[in-house]
C-alpha cells in the first residue's frame, strides 16, 4: 500500500473497531486492516464486512486475509479499493462456497470443555413445551418437549443450546412432582422429547432425572418419550428396567466431522455401538441425521454410515430416522465468530430459510436428503422417515412424498412408531 494515511475520526473509529470483530483478530491483520482503512478511506461497513472475512478465514484454518491479499497482488495493491475489493470478495466467497476439506486443514480443537456451573434450581418455570423451532412454515411432526435439563456440555460448534443458557447448566429441584402435576389428555398419544435443551443421556441420572422420567413414562402409557443423544453414557438403560414407551436416539455423523464440529461428544463407533447395546434390551432406538454437512467428501462418507446402520441394526428395533440440515440465527453466528473455537461451520453459501434463518440453499439439501433417503432403500417400508424443519417442496423433491398439515405428520408418526413398541 503505497497511498498516505487519510484522516479519519479517531475516536469514533476506536469504538468502531471494538463493536466489529477487530479485536479478536492477530496482530498482523489488525495492522494490516488499519493500513487498508487509513490508505483507501475505508466506510464503517467496508470495513466491517473485511474484520468479518478476517474472522472468518481463521476460523476455517486458512490463510490470513494479509497473506490472502499479498498472494492476489504480488506486485502491488492497486490504486482504488474498487480495483481490489470485488477481487477480495470474489476470492472469499468463492471459498466460502466450496464443499469444505477437513483433511486440507487441521483445525485446532478445544482441549477442555467449559463446563460453567451446575446448579439445581427450584424455580416454577414449565417444563412441558413445544419443539422450539416447530413452525407452521415447515412441515413439522409437532414434538412436545421437557426440559429436564437446561445446557450441554457438549461443544458441537453449530449448537444454539448455548446461546440459549449461556454458561450455567441448571437441573430443576421440582422435576419429579412437575411431572406427576403435569396434565395430559389420557385419549390422546403424545411424542415427547428430552433432548431439546440438553442432551438426553450423558447427565446419566444425576439428581434422579432419569427415575423420574421412567416413572412418568410408566405413568403414561400414551407417551412415546424419546432421549436423544450424542453420548454413549446408557448405563442406566442397561441396569434398570425400561418401561415399553421409550425411544432412544443417537444424532449421527461421519467420524470427520465428530472430530472436528462435535468437541467433546462420543465418536461413531461409540455411540453406535451404545445403540446396539440398548437395542440388545429390547429398547427402540432412533437416528438423527442432523445436521448433514456438506463437504467433499459427504457423500461417501454418509452413504457409509447409512450402510453400517443398515448392517448393525434391524428395521424392527429402529422406530425413526430423521434428516435435517444446518440452521443458523445471527445471534448464534455471531457467537461462532466472538468464540476462539477453529470450525469449517460456517464455511457455506447460507441462503435465509422460510424462516428468516440462515440454511444451505436447497439445490444442496436436496442432494444431501435424497441421498440418505436412496441409501436406506431397503428400510422404506419399515422405518418412519422424515425431514426435521423443511419445507414441504424438499420433502417432496427428496423424499418423494410429503404430509398435507403438521397433525397428519404427527398423527402417521404416532401410529408409526406406536405399533411398532414393544409389548411388555
Ligand atoms: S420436525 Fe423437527 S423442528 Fe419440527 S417439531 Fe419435529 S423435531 Fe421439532
Amino acid at each position: 500500500m503505497n497511498k498516505a494515511p487519510v484522516l479519519i475520526d479517531e475516536e469514533k473509529w476506536t469504538r468502531f473497531r471494538e463493536e466489529s470483530y477487530y479485536p479478536l483478530l492477530s496482530p498482523a491483520t489488525r495492522r494490516f486492516l488499519d493500513e487498508l482503512a487509513g490508505s483507501y478511506r475505508l466506510t464503517f461497513q467496508e470495513f466491517r464486512q473485511l474484520t468479518e472475512m478476517a474472522r472468518d478465514l481463521f476460523m476455517w484454518g486458512e490463510r490470513p486475509l494479509e497473506e490472502v491479499f499479498a498472494s492476489l497482488y504480488p506486485d502491488g495493491a492497486p490504486a482504488h479499493k474498487k480495483e481490489w475489493r470485488p477481487r477480495l470478495l470474489n476470492h472469499y466467497q468463492t471459498l466460502k462456497n466450496a464443499a469444505k476439506d477437513y483433511n486440507a486443514v487441521r483445525l485446532k480443537r478445544p482441549k477442555k470443555r467449559e463446563k460453567g456451573k451446575i446448579r439445581r434450581l427450584e424455580s416454577d418455570k414449565k417444563i412441558f413445551g413445544m419443539c422450539p423451532v416447530a413452525s407452521p412454515k415447515t412441515v413439522c411432526c409437532n414434538l412436545k418437549t421437557i426440559d429436564a435439563v437446561e445446557n450441554c456440555v457438549f461443544g458441537c460448534s453449530y449448537c444454539t443450546i448455548q446461546t440459549f443458557y449461556h454458561q450455567e447448566t441448571v437441573f430443576d429441584a421440582h422435576l419429579s412432582e412437575k411431572l406427576e402435576a403435569l396434565s395430559l389428555d389420557p385419549a390422546r398419544r403424545y411424542h415427547i422429547g428430552t433432548g431439546q435443551s440438553s442432551d438426553s443421556l450423558v447427565w446419566g441420572n444425576k439428581h434422579g432425572n432419569l427415575d423420574a422420567l421412567m416413572r412418568f413414562a410408566r405413568s403414561h402409557p400414551n407417551v412415546l418419550l424419546e432421549f436423544k443423544t450424542k453420548s454413549d453414557n446408557i448405563r442406566y438403560f442397561l441396569e434398570h428396567d425400561i418401561p415399553p414407551n421409550i425411544v432412544c436416539s443417537w444424532s449421527l455423523n461421519p467420524q470427520v466431522i465428530i472430530e472436528n464440529e462435535e468437541h467433546f461428544t462420543a465418536g461413531l463407533e461409540q455411540r453406535l455401538s451404545a445403540a446396539r447395546r440398548v437395542a440388545d434390551r429390547g429398547i427402540r432406538v432412533a437416528f438423527h441425521f442432523h445436521p448433514i454437512i456438506y463437504y467433499n467428501t459427504w457423500q461417501e462418507d454418509y452413504t457409509r454410515l447409512a450402510q453400517r446402520v443398515l448392517e448393525m441394526f434391524t428395521p424392527e428395533e429402529v422406530l425413526f430416522i430423521s434428516f435435517g440440515s444446518v440452521t443458523f440465527i445471527k445471534p448464534v453466528l455471531k457467537q461462532i465468530r466472538r468464540s476462539s473455537l477453529e470450525t469449517k461451520i460456517t464455511q457455506m453459501e447460507l441462503v435465509k430459510d422460510p424462516h428468516g434463518k440462515l440454511t444451505y440453499p436447497d439445490v444442496i439439501k436436496i442432494e444431501k436428503f435424497s441421498t440418505m433417503y436412496r441409501a436406506f432403500e431397503p428400510w422404506h417400508d419399515e422405518v418412519f422417515f422424515y425431514l426435521c424443519m423443511e419445507k414441504a417442496e424438499l420433502w417432496e423433491r427428496s423424499l418423494g412424498f410429503v404430509f398435507e398439515s403438521n397433525d397428519a405428520f404427527e398423527q402417521a408418526m404416532l401410529d408409526h412408531c406406536f405399533a411398532r413398541l414393544p409389548k411388555k
